[in-house]
């Protein structure tokens, strides 16, 4: 087995913190979940809360705080924000 490392990619990226954040995320409550009053696992704040985005492994919902990252095919995933400063560093100007 040898080693590799991930070559450097530039990602368009964005925060979702509510409905209407993001183009491709819409809310959690129009899809299909058991209990829309129920809190979220992940962050404890109500699903209503929650937004719904369609990645290439299928739908994924979104916490609020989440990052919104567009990939390299233009498909859209989250990444949960403790994660995401130790992938990705802002590309200044
Ligand atoms: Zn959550």
């Amino acid at each position: 087995m040898a080693q590799y490392r991930k070559k450097p990619a530039i990602i368009d990226a964005s925060q979702w913190f509510k409905h209407g954040d993001h183009l491709s995320v819409r809310p959690r409550v129009e899809c299909f979940h058991p209990d829309p009053s129920a809190n979220c696992k992940h962050c404890g704040k109500a699903v209503s809360e929650h937004g719904f985005v369609d990645t290439l492994e299928g739908g994924h919902t979104v916490c609020p705080a989440d990052w919104i990252i567009e990939g390299t095919a233009g498909e859209f995933y989250p990444c949960k924000p403790d994660i995401f400063p130790d992938i990705y560093e802002k590309v200044e100007e």
